[in-house]
């Protein structure tokens, strides 16, 4: 007979979403052997930011110990005796491959049954493949993408082989491929990055703001193409591949390839059993979803972003914290009878490569104006960006700011000041912020 557990809480997954859910219901009051993380990776839950960060690069003696939940915001590390001191079942390289809410039951790759009383589900995101794109791909080596912790072995494994001189072509022009890029580079290989749009991080950035870090790219002999579509490869007789192919007709050597050209929630699991919307599983303000007793945290959940009075999902870790420690709290709340107040979420983004560092708050909505010093040579850039709607500043962006500079221009981004004009902005700067 197969091997049953029960539970009084299972969350599946152990990604960022996961390893903070577990740290609040020890916060809250956790008795042993109540709640069970089951999560593919065999790892302990860790910063996934990291991992296209510090943790790729060979030249930073990377182990991942360092990054375990809580690194990235100063609370106690999460490392494997933590979960075994809390009395938590921490259910590493074990997949769930059938769930059952109906029944409250779900089943392992290896024929594991669990039960539970409340289920988390925190199965994150996974990465878009070329091959959804119509570009043939399945048997070629040498095509990496980054998620989770054995992409980002294999990954830094390659790096490592393709190094000297090595030629590589990253096709994305995202936050993945922009911070793969710099580690590439950091790691001496010829990097050049593609990309459809017209400029890079597209989705937030301005031309302007895009200008200064394409500018700062070329100066570290990083070569972008951008407004080109990559079609297929050219293989050696090894299934190596030694080409990559242009829809403008150029044709570019590669040692190797790094993809990262989007991410999908992990929803599939639950697909007809739990409403979804906007791609993710709908959620209320306090994470439940449309089935008693089931919750969704992180990059799978689509919640009212309170502040814009919409429905979201949002792929960022600062969310994922949040909303794990947000709907931990409204599940004891309801065990004790209390309520808690909704999530009220101001969204928050960050990048860190080469010597460069931003943050976002906000909305990156309406009228822009840029602000500070953007040469690209300048070697402490300091810069920003102002969205102005309806006369109101909804979000900030800075690079290159001190921890005081980034509290106040997430201030301005939750108050949302109005302004007189643009000109105000521009003129004030930064100052406009600090002196909120
Ligand atoms: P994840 O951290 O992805 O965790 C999901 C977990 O669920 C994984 O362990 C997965 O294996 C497991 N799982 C999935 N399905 C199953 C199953 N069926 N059974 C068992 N386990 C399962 N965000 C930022 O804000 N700033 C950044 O700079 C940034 N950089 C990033 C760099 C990289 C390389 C990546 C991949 C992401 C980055 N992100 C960044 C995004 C951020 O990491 C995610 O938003 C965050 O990890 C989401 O947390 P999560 O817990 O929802 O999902």
């Amino acid at each position: 007979m197969a091997d049953e557990k029960s539970y009084k809480y299972v969350i599946v997954g152990g990604g960022v979403a996961g390893g903070y859910a577990a740290r609040e219901f020890t916060n809250q009051g956790l008795k042993p052997g109540e709640l069970a993380i089951i999560s593919k990776e065999p790892v302990p839950p860790f910063e996934r930011p990291e991992l296209s960060k510090v943790y790729i690069d060979s030249g930073a003696n990377p182990t991942l110990a360092k990054h375990y939940v809580c690194a990235g915001t100063g609370g106690e590390r999460q490392y494997p005796k933590w979960y075994k001191d809390k009395g938590i079942d921490l259910i590493l390289s074990t997949e769930i491959v059938k769930a059952d809410l109906a029944s409250k039951t779900l089943v392992s790759d290896d024929g594991q049954i669990f039960k539970y009383q409340t289920l988390l589900i925190a199965t994150g995101s996974t990465f878009v493949r070329l091959s959804e794109f119509g570009i043939q791909e399945a048997d070629i080596k040498n095509i990496f993408y980054l998620r989770e912790i054995e992409d980002s072995d294999e990954l830094a494994l390659a790096m490592e082989i393709y190094k000297k001189g090595g030629k590589t072509v990253v096709i994305g022009g995202g936050y993945l491929g922009l911070e793969l890029s710099a580690a590439l580079r950091a790691n001496n290989h010829e990097v050049t990055m593609i990309f459809p749009e017209p400029w890079i991080m597209h989705q937030l950035f301005t031309a302007e703001m895009a200008s200064f870090y394409e500018g700062y790219y070329a100066n570290k002999g990083i070569k972008i193409i951008k407004g080109t579509l990559a079609t297929g490869f050219n293989t050696n007789s090894n299934g190596e591949v030694t080409e990559v192919k242009l829809d403008d007709g150029r044709i570019l050597e590669a040692g190797m390839v790094v993809v990262g050209v989007g991410g999908r929630p992990v929803t599939s699991l639950f697909k007809g059993q739990v409403v979804e919307e906007k791609g993710g599983i709908k959620t209320d303000a306090l994470f439940k979803t449309s089935v008693p007793n089931v919750y969704a945290l992180g990059d799978v959940a689509t919640f009212p972003m309170k502040i814009y009075g919409e429905m979201r999902r949002v792929e960022h870790a600062d969310h994922a914290r949040k909303s794990a420690v947000h709907a931990v709290k409204a599940i004891k709340a309801v065990e004790e009878g209390r309520t808690v107040p909704d999530y009220d979420y101001l969204p928050y983004f960050y990048s860190r490569f080469f010597d460069l560092s931003w943050e976002f708050y906000g909305d990156n909505v309406g009228e822009t104006i840029l602000f500070g010093d953007n040469d690209p040579k300048n070697s402490k850039p300091k810069f920003g960006t102002y969205w102005v709607k309806d006369g109101r500043v909804v979000g900030v962006f800075l690079e290159g700011g001190t921890s005081e500079e980034n509290k106040a221009i997430a201030n301005v981004a939750r108050a949302q000041p109005s302004v007189e004009s643009l000109d105000v902005l521009s003129k004030e700067g930064l100052s406009f912020a600090t002196n909120l």
